[in-house]
Parts: structure tokens; sequence; C-alpha cells
């Protein structure tokens, strides 16, 4: 029996112009450009040796997919491998990510050393390097690849929140609709309110091509009024350190990304833990202390 594919479209990958990789989006590559600059030299965004090509289209939806035959270069946890082409092993891969989720600990040290790499090679493009050996995946079902991720996993606290994958926020969009990723944006402003007495708040991210918003869920105070106090004291730091900056505010998070309902291109990604995020570098219990943001 077929599935119905899942509406998911490559809207970014690399291109490497000869020294270095750049991101791209499909809306700016010229369809005349393309055979001349950009053939044979796009891969996927997610990091993979998969090649990518461009399709230009008369009614100007132009779509990137993957080359013939590479649909299998894509990482295992990438959500453009060949594998999840279909609703059954798209939802396997969602099930499966959330059982071989970090402690908290882990989480945090990976987001301070994640902020850390990313300072040093700032004007770089954020490609993650770890390589799996693509061979061994070709022709095996999805429930066999995603166990030899689960094999590797818990060794050590290290290689545990290695195992977190990050992005840029820019690039979200419907193939991470329920994936838990690490997150990198910088801050656009911040809003907060009650609605029915309860109260909440979002960091919206600086984007061009689409809306993500970090959003705390009331997982993230567990009904607990003294922790949703601090949050919302916490997020009005935020708001207050917005006002005027001239530099950047960078966030590095841990959550799952949910599609808002109802919108094109809209993106939450659930923050369900104080551990989970860090604001230039700072935790939160450090922005509610100092009541300020230091620069980076
Ligand atoms: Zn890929």
């Amino acid at each position: 029996m077929r599935s119905r594919k899942p509406k998911i479209r490559m809207e970014w990958c690399y291109y490497f112009d000869g020294t270095k990789k750049k991101r791209l989006n499909v809306k700016n590559i010229e369809k005349e450009d393309y055979i001349v600059k950009y053939r044979g030299k796009l891969t996927c965004i997610e990091g993979c040796d998969a090649r990518i090509k461009f399709t230009p289209k008369k009614n100007g939806k132009n779509f990137l997919s993957t080359w013939n035959k590479e649909g299998s270069k894509h990482k295992l946890n990438c959500p453009y491998h060949i594998n999840y082409n279909n609703v059954v092993n798209r939802k396997k891969l969602i099930e499966e990510e959330k059982k071989v989720k970090p402690n908290d600990i882990q989480i945090q040290s990976s987001l301070k050393r994640k902020l850390k790499n990313l300072l040093l090679e700032f004007n770089e493009a954020d490609i993650p390097k770890e390589k799996l050996s693509t061979s061994e995946i070709n022709n095996i079902g999805v429930g066999k690849a995603i166990n030899k991720i689960v094999d590797k996993d818990g060794v050590s606290d290290k290689e545990a929140s290695q195992r977190i994958t990050y992005m840029e926020a820019e690039t979200i969009n419907m193939a991470y609709n329920e994936l838990w990723r690490g997150v990198i944006g910088n801050v656009d402003n911040v809003q907060t309110g009650l609605t029915d007495g309860v109260f909440w708040g979002y960091i919206n991210l600086k984007n061009q091509y689409n809306r993500t918003n970090i959003y705390f869920p009331e997982a993230y105070y567990e009904g607990n009024e003294f922790k949703a106090n601090n949050l919302e004291k916490t997020l009005n730091i935020i708001k207050e350190s917005c006002n005027g900056r001239e530099n950047n505010i960078i966030i590095t998070c841990y959550g799952e990304i949910k599609h808002k309902k109802n919108t094109k291109n809209d993106y939450n990604i659930n923050i369900i833990n104080p551990m989970h995020i860090l604001v230039n570098g700072m935790t939160m219990d450090e922005i509610l202390n100092t009541g300020k943001i230091k620069e980076l």
C-alpha cells in the first residue's frame, strides 16, 4: 500500500562557491544562473553529502530536490532522507526522536558549547560536522536505521549532547514540524500577556522567510505560579534589553518545532525547561538575577 507523500518542501540548501558553503533559499536562485553558477554545487542544508537540484517552474513555484539516486546520502536524522518520504516512516522518525532525548544537563552543556563554537567561527556557515556512514543505511528500513542511532546513545554526556542537531531559525519549515532541534536565532522582540488569567510569552526571532517564535508552554512552569512569575520577569528583562540595542541578542535553544495552525509559515519552538535556552549565553536564572543581558 502506498501512503501519500507528506507536504515537505525543500526551501534551503548550501551553495559551495569555491571557498565557502553558504546557505541559499530557493527564492534567490535565478533560472538563468542555475546551470552556470549552481549546478552540482548545491548540497543539503542539514550538511549531508546529498546533492540538490533546482527545478524552475513556469508558475514561478521553483523547487529544490535531491539529485536522482542520492536520496540515501542524507543523514539518518535528516528530514529530507529518502526514507521519510512517506507518512509512515516520517511518523516513526518523530516517535523515535522522542525516545532518544538527552537530559537537561546534557542539553544545557550542548547549548553552551554551540554558542562558543558559533562565536569562534562567527561568519562561517553553520555546517554540522559529524558524518554517518551513508552506505550502511541503503536499503534498510527506517526502524533499523533509527536503532543504529539509539545503540550509539547514552554513552557519555558529551556524546549525548553532541546528538543534538542545530539549525538556524530562518531555515525552519514544514519538514521540521514536530521534530526536536537545537535552534539558533536573533531576538526581534518579546511579547507577553494574559489570556483568561493564564500567562503567555513569546520571543520572536528575526527572519525574512518565515516566522519563528520561542514559545514557553505551561510545561515550562508546570502550573507553578512562582515559576510563571519568574518567567514573566525574565521575559520583561529581555524585552527591555531589545530597546535601542545595537548588537543582536543571540538565542540558542532546544525544543520541539511546531507549525502554528492556520498559518502558512509560522512556527513555535516549544521550550519546556529553563535549561533548554540561553540568551547571549546567559541562563534564564542569570538574567533574572542580574536584571540585564550582557554583551557577547
Ligand atoms: Zn540531508
